[in-house]
């Protein structure tokens, strides 16, 4: 077996690892294992790495950076992929997204909302999209305040190419459960709120839980998680290049 070939057994062992975290968690909790999807995120893998995946089973990728995740999107055209962009995203760049994304999970403002639904009216495609909320109450983090979501929910009514499916949320960087669960459930209170006060808002899907987290997400109603380095290994950078003005206040670690 080559090297990448070996490599892209382990990221295959590691995805089943980590499902069968999914699954234990849901049975604490008295939940299907179907009811929870795992997005694997690809950020800093190496496309040779991901077309290795992908040969042994690898379908969806999740990328913080647009720029990042086009660049191996055109280099593993030839894959039946979906790319999932799970970062903030500035307004000049929708474009982008528009042509090869199939998910966009940071939607937080308007400006973004409408143009994305213009360029994906140039291609001829819809995108499925998650509202983010701020859940943390970190300035540093992009997303709603929860008090604001209904409305804004309500106001991309009208974008007929964004297929809202849901909220997405990051929770507070800190090694506290009790703190990590509060914003969990936090985001779970805003569903609740938007489905009383926009009874036609779609947002069924709870965006929430990421590798040193995604257990406790899945108890406080977690239906993705989206999963990097428990499944391709640590990353070389620093989580406040993707999260900037974090500092290294994380503590978590990877279980
Ligand atoms: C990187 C990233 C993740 C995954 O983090 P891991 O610690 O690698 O599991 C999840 N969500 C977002 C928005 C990310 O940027």
């Amino acid at each position: 077996m080559s090297d990448l070939s070996a490599d892209g057994a382990l990221i295959a062992a590691n995805i089943e690892a980590v499902k069968q975290r999914m699954a234990a968690a849901c049975a604490r909790v008295g939940r299907a294992p179907e009811s929870v999807t795992l997005l694997p995120v690809t950020k800093t893998v190496p496309a040779e790495r991901l077309r290795a995946a992908y040969a042994a089973g690898l379908r969806q990728c999740g990328e913080n950076k647009v720029q990042e995740a086009r660049e191996k999107s055109e280099a593993l055209a030839d894959l039946d992929l979906s790319w999932s962009i799970i970062g903030h995203l500035q307004t000049n760049k929708a474009k982008y997204v528009a042509r090869f994304a199939d998910a966009f999970q940071a939607l937080d403002s308007l400006k973004l909302a409408e143009a994305l639904e213009r360029r994906l009216e140039i291609e001829g495609r819809t995108l499925d999209v998650f509202i983010q909320v701020n859940t943390s109450g970190e300035e540093s983090k992009f997303g709603l305040e929860p008090s604001a979501a209904a409305g804004f929910a309500r106001a991309l009514a009208p974008f007929e190419r964004l297929k809202v499916r849901g909220l997405m949320t990051l929770a507070i960087f800190s090694a506290e459960e009790a703190a990590v669960r509060a914003c969990f459930r936090r985001l779970r209170a805003v569903q609740t709120a938007i489905r009383e006060a926009a009874p036609g808002a779609r947002v069924d899907e709870l965006s929430m839980g990421m590798s040193g987290d995604f257990a406790w997400a899945i108890e406080e109603g977690a239906t993705l998680v989206r999963v990097g380095q428990a499944i391709f290994g640590p990353r070389p950078l620093p989580d406040d290049h993707y999260w900037p003005g974090l500092g290294s206040k994380r503590e978590k670690e990877t279980p």
